[in-house]
């Protein structure tokens, strides 16, 4: 509503630029990062959701 549509430009998700530098959230990135890299699904799902509880918790 009002807002201009820019179709040239995707959008990343909102908060990955705003994102401040947090030593666990980089942590639990990395963490996270490893696990996907090593074909762990599970254990990468497990972070990405000790992120979002971190990120309720701490931020
Ligand atoms: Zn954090």
């Amino acid at each position: 509503m009002g807002e201009p549509t820019r179709a040239l430009v995707p959008a990343p998700a909102p908060n990955a630029a705003v994102q401040p530098p947090c030593a666990q959230c980089h942590e639990i990135k990395q963490k996270r990062y490893a696990a996907v890299r090593q074909g762990d699904r599970r254990r990468a799902e497990a972070m990405a959701t000790a992120m979002g509880r971190h990120q309720r918790a701490a931020h």
